[in-house]
């Protein structure tokens, strides 16, 4: 879908994808909460049925389509800058359709070896058990991702931010490997999002998005929303009915409200997140902090250059001492709530002792409450 308006982002945030009910004219986008849809004549429901899979076509069931489901998606292909998008029952499935589109039995693809858990699962769970061959390399270093690369390889899929390891990926590298060598590029931006990242601005073919994170903004609903050209979605969609991993239309109102916020609430994220990563950096308890905002010296410019507006809520760091130690923190909280997931307006936070380390999604409180908590509970932990 276009920016016919020419509007800018958050405009488009609020605006994009939604119209007047026209129906009863209600301003509100309502929840279109039915399974099915009746029609006035045999005839027309004939025809409904020969363009189910049509997106312009008339509804038909909601498995296909929705006119909820159709304005959310209508939005982010509009905030993505992508021809069309599908919105789906959760994260995972966009993980899956997206590989799905790309690869087939015998065919390899390269993936991010610093990669969300359950992702890391489905490619060395499922993939196999589908004929597609996986190699996991450091994407940080391209010479190695160059000599992965196999007579079948069909594809490379990144996350824009490691998680959780937070580590920055160079997309401008990666789609130059991407484009010398036929392969489908796919980007997983769930820790960005499209207000901080765009990732059609560099070329990757494929976007996905968990909406359960910052799109819904809320964590009240689970969902995902995988971005790309026509050609690739029409086929997705037609997959997804398949499988069966369609997104309710009340998930669907959920997360399209979210959206509306996105831009002021990123730039909160962003905000807050750099406040408490400069606090913690300077707290003698704290063994190490990567966030984005607080580059590496060779990563400065690769992070300037591709999030300009800010690097978003995610951070992780470690505690000197035990490894225990980490636990001690955590127990010590008070406001800050001990739960895995992100991109919520409530602070999160999660030790993982098997990588030595606590993973922070920032929230959107009052940004000397969340210090005040994390130095509170530093200061409980016996080193
Ligand atoms: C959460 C997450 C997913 C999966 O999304 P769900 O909506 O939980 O299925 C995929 N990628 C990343 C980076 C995530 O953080």
């Amino acid at each position: 879908m276009k920016n016919e308006n020419n509007w800018g982002f958050d405009t488009n945030a609020i605006r994009a994808g939604e119209y007047r009910d026209p129906a009863t004219g209600a301003h509100n986008t309502p929840i279109y909460q039915t399974a099915t849809f009746s029609f006035e004549t045999s005839e027309d429901l004939t025809h409904a049925f020969k363009n189910y899979d049509d997106p312009n076509g008339p509804n038909l069931y909601t498995r296909e389509g929705n006119p909820t489901i159709d304005m959310l998606q209508d939005k982010m292909s509009v905030l993505q800058g992508t021809e069309s998008s599908l919105a789906m029952s959760s994260g995972m499935a966009t993980v899956a359709a997206a590989v799905r589109l790309c690869a087939k039995s015998g065919d390899h693809v390269i993936v991010t070896d610093k990669l969300f858990v359950i992702s890391r699962n489905f490619f060395v769970e499922e993939c196999p058990e589908m004929g597609i061959e996986v190699t996991f390399i450091d994407m940080l270093d391209l010479d190695s991702v160059r000599s992965a690369i196999k007579p079948n390889t069909k594809a490379l899929f990144a996350e824009t931010i490691t998680n959780p390891q937070m580590c920055v990926v160079d997309l401008t590298g990666l789609k130059e490997i991407a484009s010398d060598h036929d392969l489908s590029f796919i980007v997983d931006n769930t820790y960005l999002g499209p207000y901080l990242l765009r990732p059609v601005e560099y070329g990757a073919d494929l976007i996905l998005d968990s909406a359960t994170k910052y799109l819904s903004g809320h964590g009240d609903a689970v969902g995902g929303i995988l971005c790309g050209s026509e050609e690739h979605i029409a086929k997705a969609r037609s997959t997804m009915s398949s499988f069966g991993q369609c997104i309710s239309p009340f998930n669907a109102w959920l997360i399209l409200r979210g959206i509306r916020t996105l831009p002021l609430r990123m730039d909160r994220h962003s905000k807050n997140a750099l406040a408490l990563a400069n606090m913690l950096k300077k707290h003698e308890k704290v063994d190490w902090i990567r966030y984005a905002g607080i580059p590496e010296s060779h990563q400065t410019q690769l992070i300037e250059n591709q999030f300009p507006k800010g690097c978003g809520g995610m951070l992780s760091f470690n505690i000197k001492g035990d490894p225990n130690n980490l636990h001690q923190f955590m127990n010590a909280l008070k406001m800050v709530d001990m739960a895995t997931s992100l991109g919520d307006v409530y602070t999160l936070a999660a030790a993982r002792v098997d990588y030595g380390l606590i993973r922070v999604s920032v929230g959107c409180e009052d940004e000397k409450d969340i210090l005040n908590d994390f130095s509170q509970a530093l200061d409980a932990v016996q080193i």
